[in-house]
């Protein structure tokens, strides 16, 4: 290919012919029938200069033509006599400078008609003679002037094209660019557009050179906008830049443009023209924007994570994911519901703007509606990457085209009470998103290794998916503590439970079965597109909520589990009363507590009186047996909130008394002693009674920085002592040793008095 800037040194400029180079021989194509006319030529070319001339006689225009498509090219000049007898006037000029239009024509008249020779040189000739008055020098003159003007003819015709070639290359490459460019003159009229620039206007750079900017753009608002801009720029003399300026484009939207302005020097060094380059970085800005909202999505989901991790309670985890997600999506209502049981409606946590509330029973109609399509999601999400998160309708048509291919595929539901619901809710565009349990990839080798065997999904049955696609119960906190014991039945009749819900389609029981809860979404002020985007931020945060579940899942059981171990380690195994290390514990809590409030604290020891006998006669069994009783009765008595019996060891046995003087203490063990004479446990081997007594030590303390609780065990094991010494089936209560108090005897009714004992 040529450019315009190759053809510029073409070769032919350099070897254009100048005159002195061909000044030697220059053959003339003389066309002239008179041959007194051709005579009267051949000699006034005789005169000085006119050497250079020889001369090719033709008597006629076709035997002209023919001498020119012959020997063309050796021609340097055209002699043409216009009466010719095959031609005759100007025509013959049309004739010849059609056959030969680089070589200059002089043509030849018989009068002195100018009108004539003006129509010749109209035609193409260079010069015109009168042959009646052809004077030697004038012939020789007009010869060399007429070669010399075809030369410089043929420069400016050669330099034109040029021109044009180089313009219409500058022209292409200003169209092909990309960058809308202009050059406006001081009038502020178009003196260059490009096609991209006068694409953004919907028109041609031909209909806008001339025009002022308002006559193109279609909004005189910016075109005014422009027009000062560059008005600055000639004013100020420099480039004027504006980084970003919103410009509405044919079809309504709007495209940002990053304009130049720079002004353009004439000759004289004033600005002339002012030069326009905008670019559009509409795709950028939405690049950026993309990419903005990206990192604003991943923040959101940051923190929401963060929120959703802070806590291992579950309660208010979705509690917090309802309300940010409302906040995040700006919609009127967010539920959280838990689906592990198909019957129950489980309404976990809801978020709902200003007048929309939730109806009283947490929306029970719609949620079988939700697990259908959660469901659905669920398989889609089992079987393929990648997963959409989400069920979206955006208009009540669509609802209500989605409940009707419900109904259809027979989930059992009334139409019109799901209707109803969505009338009464008010919803006019719905999300339902599902959430699943964890454990994705155990689950997923699970199935695999049930495929492998049966080498087909329906090979599942409910009795052999692994335990946690079944129903965990409930999480909730009142539901805890009894769980434990019934979890095997729990699970069986949910086995059965789910049982009942196969028909025959295998994966959506793996899907079931996997599928904790739904979000649901509605959007109630008006019609609402859910964009992919945002399905995409809610199957994010779904995973993080099927972490954070299963995370509070396990942490609840490692707190019951805790819970348990922590039993174990302070309950006594036989009799089920706190044991000694618990006792210790207590002891010392409750003698801080005296301290700080200045209370007392009552302490009671208390032994079985001839066990050792007891065990001996009806056996170790019976002793064990014996030992329960007397704890239950001790623990009965315990009655207070605060009081507490414990095994001290062996058939010994205590209860604090926080906040509880010397009498509340032996009010306390006098109940021991009526108590457990009531129950009348058979002893044949006691010397006190034919029944099972006790003897107890009664020491009450107010606690104090001087003593410790070990001076309360010693005081009431010294008063447990002297009960024992005094005849048994009796309480002794002694002070605290600081204050010497006598010690008190309690005797049981039906005690022998022992003499020996202080009263
Ligand atoms: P006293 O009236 O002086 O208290 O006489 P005692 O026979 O009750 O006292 P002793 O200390 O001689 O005997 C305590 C007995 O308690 C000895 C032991 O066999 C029995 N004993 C301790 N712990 C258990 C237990 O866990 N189960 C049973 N069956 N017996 C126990
Ligand atoms: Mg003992
Ligand atoms: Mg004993």
């Amino acid at each position: 290919m040529t450019s315009a800037f190759q053809s510029q040194r073409s070769p032919e400029d350099s070897q254009a012919p100048t005159l002195e180079k061909k000044v030697t021989t220059v053959t003339i194509l003389l066309v002239e029938d008179n041959s007194a006319d051709v005579v009267a030529i051949r000699r006034s070319l005789r005169g000085e200069g006119g050497d250079r001339f020889q001369i090719i006689n033709v008597d006629n225009l076709s035997a002209a033509i023919d001498q020119l498509q012959g020997e063309g090219a050796s021609i340097g000049v055209i002699l043409l006599d216009l009466g010719l007898p095959d031609s005759d006037g100007v025509g013959a000029v049309q004739e010849i400078s059609h056959h030969a239009p680089k070589i200059p024509i002089v043509v030849l008249t018989g009068c002195e008609d100018d009108e004539t020779g003006r129509q010749a040189l109209h035609y193409g000739a260079q010069d015109y003679l009168y042959k009646g008055n052809l004077r030697s020098e004038t012939l020789i003159k007009s010869l060399n002037h007429a070669i010399e003007r075809q030369h410089i003819l043929g420069r400016l015709r050669r330099s034109q094209t040029h021109l044009e070639e180089q313009q219409t290359f500058l022209r292409s490459v200003m169209d092909a660019s990309p960058t809308l460019m202009a050059v406006k003159d001081l009038a502020g009229c178009y003196v260059v557009a490009n096609d991209s620039l006068a694409a953004l206007y919907g028109t041609t750079p031909e209909q806008m050179i001339g025009y002022r900017e308002y006559h193109v753009n279609p909004s005189q608002a910016q075109a005014r906008h422009h027009e000062q801009e560059e008005l600055k720029v000639v004013q100020g003399i420099r480039e004027h830049q504006i980084d970003q300026e919103p410009c509405q484009d044919l079809s309504g939207g709007v495209r940002w443009l990053q304009s130049i302005r720079r002004p353009l020097l004439g000759r004289s060094g004033a600005v002339e023209w002012v030069l326009v380059v905008m670019t559009d970085i509409t795709a950028r800005q939405e690049a950026e924007r993309s990419l903005w909202e990206q990192a604003e999505r991943s923040r959101l989901l940051g923190q929401l994570t963060y929120q959703i991790r802070e806590s291992l309670q579950l309660p208010d985890i979705l509690q917090t994911a309802a309300s940010q997600v409302r906040r995040f999506l700006q919609v009127d209502r967010v539920m959280i519901y838990s689906l592990m049981r198909r019957e129950v409606v489980d309404l976990k946590a809801a978020d709902c703007g200003k007048g929309y509330g939730i109806l009283e029973d947490g929306g029970a109609a719609l949620a079988p509606m939700y697990k259908f399509w959660a469901v659905q999601r669920a398989m889609q999400r089992v079987e393929q990457e990648p997963l959409h998160g989400a069920v979206g309708f955006e208009s009540r048509e669509q609802i209500v085209e989605g409940v009707s291919s419900l109904i259809k595929a027979g989930e059992g539901l009334s139409s019109n009470s799901v209707l109803a619901q969505i009338e009464a809710l008010r919803v006019r565009s719905l999300l339902v998103v599902p959430i699943l349990k964890g454990e994705y990839f155990l689950r997923e080798q699970h199935l695999q290794a049930q495929i492998g065997e049966s080498d087909e999904l329906v090979g599942l049955s409910p009795s052999n998916l692994p335990m946690d696609f079944i129903d965990e119960g409930d999480l909730d906190a009142e539901n805890l503590n009894q769980q434990s014991t019934n979890q095997q039945t729990a699970n069986q009749q949910t086995v059965n439970q789910q049982s009942q819900d196969i028909e025959g389609d295998a994966q959506a029981v793996v899907a079931r079965g996997r599928l904790w809860g739904v979000l649901v979404a509605h959007h109630c002020a008006d019609e609402r597109h859910w964009p992919q985007w945002e399905q995409d931020f809610l199957r994010n945060l779904s995973e993080q909520l099927e972490i954070a579940i299963q995370q509070a899942t396990l942490y609840d059981h490692l707190s019951k589990v805790n819970r348990k171990l922590e039993q174990l380690a302070t309950m006594d195994g036989l009799t089920g009363i706190p044991n000694r290390r618990f006792f210790d514990q207590t002891l010392h809590q409750e003698w801080s507590r005296g301290q700080r409030s200045g209370q007392p604290l009552a302490l009671i020891v208390t032994d079985i009186d001839f066990f050792k006998p007891y065990n001996d006669h009806y056996g170790h069994l019976a002793g064990d047996d014996c030992l329960q009783q007397v704890a239950q009765a001790l623990a009965k008595v315990a009655r207070r909130s605060t009081d507490l019996a414990f095994r001290y060891g062996g058939e010994e046995f205590a209860i604090i008394l926080p906040n509880t003087t010397m009498l509340g203490a032996i009010a306390v063990a006098q109940q021991v002693l009526d108590h457990l004479w009531s129950l009348s446990l058979e002893h044949a081997h006691s010397k006190v009674a034919n029944q099972v007594t006790l003897s107890l030590g009664i020491a009450s303390f107010l606690p104090s920085s001087q003593q410790d609780p070990g001076d309360l065990i010693r005081r009431a094991d010294q008063a447990l002592f002297m009960a024992k010494e005094a005849g048994r089936n009796r309480a002794i209560a002694l002070g605290d040793a600081l204050e010497d108090l006598r010690p008190i005897q309690v005797l049981h009714p039906h005690a022998n008095e022992n003499p020996s004992v202080d009263t």
